[in-house]
């Protein structure tokens, strides 16, 4: 069986600031929050396919509001050093599964038959995947924002280990989602959507 991709997804300011006292650094971007949420849902088959799987921190699951989760129509799975020693064969859809290293997760995805696997943060989780992640979805935040917590892949400069950001039209194409040239301002924020893939 082919190994599964894994698809990043963050929004991070120039400074590749993610997050800030255990939340987001910025409130009101609901296009954004959007945009998140249509692009991790959205299968690749039209019907009758198993959900995408999104993969978190049990830092970043706790900043859910308990609302809004699990995170509707997707497979949550939370990294924890405290998950049972075998995940669930079949999880209740109202808790997330949890499990206790990556491929674990990964695992668990490819079990269920999901085709795409998103590894949606926080940092200590983008780390841990870094090295098997083809692609990086992010959210350019075009504004300075206190944060405590950075993103860990260096994309470009001359630390960066072989990423090219793709053309809008890639974009277009992998996430199905219309992308705007100039980007788009919410709250006094302007932000653009990159795709950043592997060499
Ligand atoms: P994470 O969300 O990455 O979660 C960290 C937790 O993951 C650890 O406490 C631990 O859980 C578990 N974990 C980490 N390493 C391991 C390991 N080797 N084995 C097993 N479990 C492990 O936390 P961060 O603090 O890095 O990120 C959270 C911040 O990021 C928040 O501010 C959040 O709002 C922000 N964020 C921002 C995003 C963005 O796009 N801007 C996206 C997602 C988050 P346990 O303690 O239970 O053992």
């Amino acid at each position: 069986m082919a190994p599964l991709e894994i698809t990043l997804i963050v929004a991070a300011t120039r400074r590749m600031g993610i997050g800030l006292h255990g939340t987001m650094p910025w409130t009101g971007l609901r296009k954004e929050m959007a945009y998140f949420r249509r692009v991790t849902t959205r299968t690749l088959a039209s019907s009758g396919s198993p959900p995408n799987a999104v993969i978190m921190g049990r830092k970043t699951w706790d900043s859910i509001p308990p609302q809004f989760r699990p995170l509707k129509d997707r497979l949550n799975i939370v990294i924890t050093r405290s998950a049972p020693a075998q995940p669930p064969s079949d999880a209740p859809a109202t808790q997330p599964v949890r499990v206790s290293t990556l491929d674990q997760a990964l695992a668990y995805a490819r079990e269920h038959g999901i085709a795409r696997v998103f590894v949606i943060g926080g940092a200590q989780i983008y780390d841990m995947a870094a090295q098997k992640a083809t692609r990086v979805l992010l959210t350019r935040i075009e504004r300075d924002f206190e944060c405590d917590t950075f993103f860990p892949i260096k994309l470009e400069g001359t630390q960066s280990a072989g990423w090219t950001k793709r053309s809008r039209d890639d974009v277009r194409a992998w996430t199905g989602e219309d992308i705007e040239e100039d980007g788009q301002v919410e709250n006094d924020t302007k932000y653009h959507f990159e795709m950043w893939e592997r060499d």
